[in-house]
């Protein structure tokens, strides 16, 4: 899953390094491994082609920018996938398809069918009819648990992962994984390299640290704990870091297992 600081850099796909992450999926495809991408950016590549120079605040807008932006970035997959020679293909969807059993078993059909034909399905949400993950997130003091509230795909992919019992999710944004503490506040704040599992001290911690995107750290582990709860495993990792999915299937130290 790539969040939308790693896809986007001033209003444009980083070419550069969401090149590097097309071509390690490609990489792992070509191994005999079964890949789907989650991506974000389509917010932020509308705001560029309607001239916006700030996110606008308003949901409505911020849904009519993906509407915008979604076909465009779809558009530099394709390319960037058939010039690798795999064919990409578009899959967008919300948290109500998944919960519906129907609607989720024809997703899971659709994918096995694509990862059947070599393809490499790329999905997004369908922010312009479904807007769970558009909102900020916020994880109020002493909300629900069972309830999360997640941003930026990241509880979407999470969901994903398990309706596919895939073996491994990788979440990649803009920070080298879970830290101590808030680098902003403590700049001894160290990666931590393995949690054993995602509990409330480690989701409060993710709170205090939290700065990247619109998901941020809180909503990533939230994610991590739905998925790790099915059976998935999850790796939280800094997509800057050329060749970062070769180096996590390698079982290099890198990112938060
Ligand atoms: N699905 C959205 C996108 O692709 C999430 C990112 C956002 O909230 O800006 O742009």
């Amino acid at each position: 899953k790539l969040g939308t600081h790693v896809v986007i850099h001033d209003g444009e796909v980083a070419a550069e390094r969401v090149g590097n992450i097309v071509q390690g999926l490609v990489r792992l495809r070509r191994a005999g491994h079964d890949v789907v991408l989650v991506s974000s950016g389509a917010v932020g590549m509308g705001m560029r082609l309607l001239g916006m120079k700030t996110r606008p605040r308003s949901l409505g807008m911020r849904q009519a920018c993906a509407a915008v932006g979604q076909g465009h970035l779809m558009g530099y997959y394709a390319k960037a996938f058939s010039s690798l020679g795999v064919v990409a293909a578009q899959v967008l969807l919300t948290h109500d398809d998944l919960g519906d059993r129907d609607r989720a078993l024809c997703l899971r059909t659709t994918l096995m069918r694509l990862l059947e034909l070599g393809s490499i399905p790329v999905l997004n949400e369908n922010d312009s009819v479904s807007v769970r993950e558009l909102v900020e997130y916020r994880r109020r003091e002493g909300a629900e648990v069972s309830s999360p509230v997640f941003g930026d795909n990241d509880g979407l992919s999470a969901r994903v992962a398990v309706a596919l019992d895939a073996d491994l999710l990788v979440m990649l944004s803009n920070v080298d994984g879970l830290l101590t503490a808030n680098p902003a506040v403590d700049p001894s704040a160290q990666r931590i390299a393995e949690l054993p599992s995602v509990d409330e001290q480690a989701l409060a911690r993710a709170m205090g640290s939290s700065s990247a995107g619109t998901g941020g750290m809180g909503s990533k582990l939230e994610a991590a704990r739905l998925a790790t709860g099915e059976g998935t495993a999850v790796v939280i990792a800094n997509g800057g870091t050329p060749d970062i999915l070769d180096k996590i299937i390698a079982g290099e130290d890198a990112g938060t297992l």
